[in-house]
């Protein structure tokens, strides 16, 4: 099945087979070793120039979101979110769960977000921290990471960026943001369960002295120690093998590979007449969303797809009554592609 969702994705047989590499106890030195090469190896990926550190943990994207969200402010601290999709308002959601004095700045999904007013909102006295997300994998929009980096570097604030969709997809600069947050099974292309933070190592300890919101996802408790719970030992093979591969391709090379293969779709796309709901210049280079043709569901085309061994993705909230996704994240083929786009022209009909 080739998977054209936003992941879990197609991963190469070299990952798969390295979820086989033997039974290890977390508390053997050959763990710490692992970890220890998984975090060195994230760092080199994207924080290469240094100044920051790998906090891995096991669970979703979401479990490391949690884990950014509720340590990045002080007993008196409020978090601006700007929000223009699902994974906006997620974050948004995290701080309200955990009681977090929050500001959301909302805007339309199928645009960036309006500077102007998530500058006005930083300017509030109790704000310590911006969060925004990278690739706004809702719509596809690749947000201006580095403008709203520049917002918050003004005004002195903190920069959490949701990357989950984003690295090794389209290009982020580490360096300018305070924390990170990434996952295994997206363009990393390895398997989900094991996330991570890449956190500026001159904001860590400041970070670190926070009071916990939580037990599990507190920062403070993976910086004291690597390997506080048991960690998915198996997942964490594979993750080590896919950031060897990644690094083989480099992340240039692996962004590049999925811009073109955005590329090959997009032209396939126009070819049978279906639109893009987003300009040119905002989507990323790993998921495309399109209208729906007139007449057909959602369930017609995936279903139809499905059966010729492609699943593609449906819209989120409002927008899934409208469009839907076919992301371009994995180990995937030109020739997958192109086979793609003919079992698409077959049940467009
Ligand atoms: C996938 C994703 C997440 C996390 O999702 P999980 O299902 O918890 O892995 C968070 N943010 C963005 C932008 C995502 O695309």
């Amino acid at each position: 099945m080739i998977l054209l969702n936003p992941g879990p994705v197609n991963v190469s047989p070299r990952v798969t087979a390295a979820l086989a590499r033997g039974d290890l106890c977390h508390r053997e030195p050959e763990c710490a070793a692992l970890l220890d090469r998984i975090r060195t190896r994230l760092v080199e990926a994207f924080a290469p120039t240094g100044g920051h550190t790998a906090v891995l943990v096991t669970g979703s994207g979401t479990a490391a979101l949690e884990m950014a969200v509720t340590s990045v402010l002080s007993e008196r601290g409020r978090l601006v979110v700007a929000a223009n999709g699902v994974y906006g308002e997620r974050m948004a959601a995290i701080a309200a769960a955990a009681r977090l004095p929050h500001t959301v700045v909302a805007g339309p999904w199928t645009e960036p977000p309006d500077l102007a007013r998530v500058e006005a909102a930083l300017r509030a006295s109790d704000v310590e921290a911006l969060a925004v997300v990278h690739h706004e994998t809702t719509t596809g929009l690749r947000n201006p990471v580095p403008e709203l980096a520049a917002l918050a570097r003004r005004h002195g604030k903190l920069l959490l960026v949701d990357s989950v969709s984003g690295l090794a997809g389209d290009p982020l600069d580490v360096g300018a943001c305070d924390l990170v947050v990434g996952t295994a099974g997206k363009c990393i292309q390895a398997f989900p369960g094991i996330a991570f933070l890449l956190v500026r190592d001159a904001v860590l300890e400041r970070l670190v002295a926070y009071p916990p919101r939580s037990l599990y996802l507190s920062l403070a408790t993976y910086v004291r120690h690597p390997m506080p719970f048991t960690p998915a030992v198996q997942l964490a093979y594979a993750l080590d093998e896919a950031l060897a591969e990644l690094l083989e391709e480099t992340v240039a090379g692996r962004i590049a590979r999925y811009a073109a293969a955005a590329a090959a779709l997009r032209a396939g796309f126009a070819r049978l007449g279906l639109e893009c709901v987003l300009p040119p210049a905002w989507r990323s280079n790993t998921i495309t969303s399109l209208r729906l043709p007139p007449g057909r569901t959602y369930a017609d085309l995936h279903d139809g797809l499905k059966a010729r061994g492609f699943v593609i993705y449906e819209g989120q909230g409002w927008f899934a009554r409208e469009a839907f996704r076919v992301a371009n994240m994995g180990a995937l083929t030109p020739a997958d592609l192109a086979r793609f786009l003919d079992a698409l022209a077959e049940v467009l009909g």
